[in-house]
């Protein structure tokens, strides 16, 4: 449960909430009953694609804790996205905690194809 105020973020005030809700645009490639799957805004990679499912919580574990199989779901989507854009190698990343670069507290996978991570410090975030 929330431990501090980035963890406590609350549906009414989460931009990807907003982006699930369809309040704010996004370009989205994946529309499904529980996970959506847009472009990032600021593509570290050729292909960047964020994974996120509908339902709020501050990050993966958290969404793990509250349905296991949301998060298959979303490790499903993120294969179906890449193969899609034509990447059957891909990476997928999920920052926890600011301090590991997570600035959306919504749960969210990045994939990214066509780049490759040749070391922890190249990842987005
Ligand atoms: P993280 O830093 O892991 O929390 O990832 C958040 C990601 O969301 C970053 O890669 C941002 O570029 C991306 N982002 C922020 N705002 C938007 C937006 N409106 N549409 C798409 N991606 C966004
Ligand atoms: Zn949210």
């Amino acid at each position: 449960m929330p431990e501090n105020a980035e963890n406590g973020a609350t549906a009414a005030d989460c931009l990807f909430c907003k982006i699930v809700a369809g309040e704010i645009p996004s370009n989205l490639v994946y529309e499904g009953e529980r996970v959506i799957a847009f472009r990032d805004i600021n593509p570290q990679a050729p292909m960047h694609v964020l994974v996120v499912p509908r339902a709020h919580a501050p990050n993966l574990a958290a969404t793990a804790a509250a349905d296991p199989g949301l998060v298959g779901e979303l490790a499903t989507v993120a294969a179906e996205v890449a193969g899609e854009e034509g990447y059957s190698d891909y990476n997928v990343v999920a920052n926890t905690g600011s301090e590991a670069g997570q600035t959306i507290f919504h749960t969210h996978l990045h994939v990214l194809g066509g780049r490759k991570l040749t070391s922890l410090t190249n990842l987005p975030g």
